[in-house]
């Protein structure tokens, strides 16, 4: 039997070298020294000396892994391939909707209404103006939504005792830069779903938040609040697309936007 002190001779226990292992880290934050937050500079008496504040590292952060959830909820993966440059515009009808797609992505400020029967490119154009608002702005919050999936969502996760979760997701709707809505009018029309959508359509209006919609329905099947927002000329480009295979019937001429 070997005694201890020859079975130490033996062991070698690597020492990691270098200035990695030798010097403390530099925090990442100069201003909290990692620590998350800072103390307020209030004086004694001040009702809020001593209270401690989140440092701008931690609110940064935050804002960051909102972001990321946020982009979860940009769902323009299965769209990826409808970009503006590979639209087609010579289709008969399109030129003028696509001329206003590209006048949009240039200054989104305002709202586009684009009208018409199904496949004639409403949702292929507003696809691309998300893709295109998304690629040119980065640090915006980029919702491209169809309407009747947007309700599922809220539906899904609306909880009136703990409803933060759906706080947060109804927020991201109202308030995101850009919010592209595909396809209203095809929604399941409950009292909660209309109330919900003129909640939206109302904040966004109210806002000035730039909003895409698509939709092909005959316009008196929208509810009439959400309509009326939707067909204000001071805020929305309303552009219908009248190509060839235009299916649904026409808007009566006495709600018409055009001869208002
Ligand atoms: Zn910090």
């Amino acid at each position: 039997m070997k005694r201890i002190g020859d079975v130490m001779q033996h062991i070698s226990i690597p020492i990691a070298r270098g200035p990695v292992a030798s010097e403390p880290k530099a925090p990442d934050c100069a201003i909290c020294q990692d620590a998350g937050f800072v103390r307020g500079d209030f004086p004694v008496g001040h009702p809020k000396f001593g209270s401690i504040f989140p440092c701008e590292c931690r609110v940064r952060e935050r804002a960051e892994r909102q972001r990321e959830q946020l982009s979860s909820l940009t769902n323009l993966d299965a769209f990826q391939d409808k970009t503006l440059d590979r639209f087609d515009p010579t289709v008969p009808g399109v030129v003028k909707a696509y001329q206003e797609a590209l006048d949009f992505v240039e200054s989104p400020t305002r709202w586009l209404f684009l009208h018409g029967g199904c496949g004639v490119g409403k949702t292929h154009l507003a696809a691309g103006i998300a893709i295109e608002v998304f690629r040119r702005e980065p640090r915006w919050t980029v919702i491209f939504q169809v309407v009747p999936d947007l309700l599922d969502h809220l539906r899904a996760t609306f909880d009136p005792s703990a409803g933060s979760g759906y706080d947060d997701r109804f927020n991201a709707f109202r308030n995101a830069n850009l919010l592209v809505l595909d396809d209203l009018g095809t929604e399941n029309t409950t009292p909660w779903a209309r109330e919900k959508l003129y909640q939206l359509f109302n904040h966004r209006y109210n806002q000035r938040l730039a909003t895409v919609v698509t939709s092909n329905q005959d316009l008196r099947h929208i509810e009439e609040r959400v309509r009326s927002r939707l067909l204000d000329r001071e805020l929305t480009r309303y552009i219908e697309i009248d190509a060839d295979d235009f299916r649904t019937p026409h808007l009566p001429r006495q709600i018409s936007p055009r001869r208002r």
